[in-house]
């Protein structure tokens, strides 16, 4: 999608600071940190949201969870304790119409979310 923000991300003509990287997915710093961990991980393939996913994306959406669990392995919060969030529509707060899973983690999270 050329005028997504996250594709010019993966495309690499946007510049972001990568965690990392698999065959199914990307995963950066967020730009206005919510937490002292805050890191985005997307799926290569364009989704808009979680109401576009078909079933053959089954895989890249299961990679998502498995980057999570590894990305909070990596940045030494696995034990402590993390939130993954995933906004669907503006209701939500989703602003970027590329699928994204947010990672928060180094401050106390409330519940319920705001
Ligand atoms: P959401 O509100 O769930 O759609 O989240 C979008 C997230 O993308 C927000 O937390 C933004 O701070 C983040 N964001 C927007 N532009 C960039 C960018 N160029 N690099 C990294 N994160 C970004
Ligand atoms: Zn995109």
């Amino acid at each position: 999608m050329s005028d997504c923000l996250f594709c010019k991300i993966i495309e690499g003509s946007i510049d972001a600071k990568c965690v990392y990287e698999d065959e199914h997915v990307l995963a950066f710093n967020d730009i206005n940190p919510q937490a002292p961990l805050h890191i985005l991980i997307i799926p290569k393939k364009h989704i808009a949201t979680i109401n576009d996913i078909f079933p053959e994306d089954v895989e890249t959406i299961g990679s998502m969870s498995l980057a999570a669990a590894k990305i909070a392995e990596q940045e030494g919060v696995a034990d402590k304790g993390y939130r993954t969030v995933v906004n669907c529509g503006e209701g939500a707060g989703q602003t970027v119409f590329h699928l994204h899973m947010h990672i928060l983690a180094g401050r106390s999270l409330a519940w319920p979310p705001g």
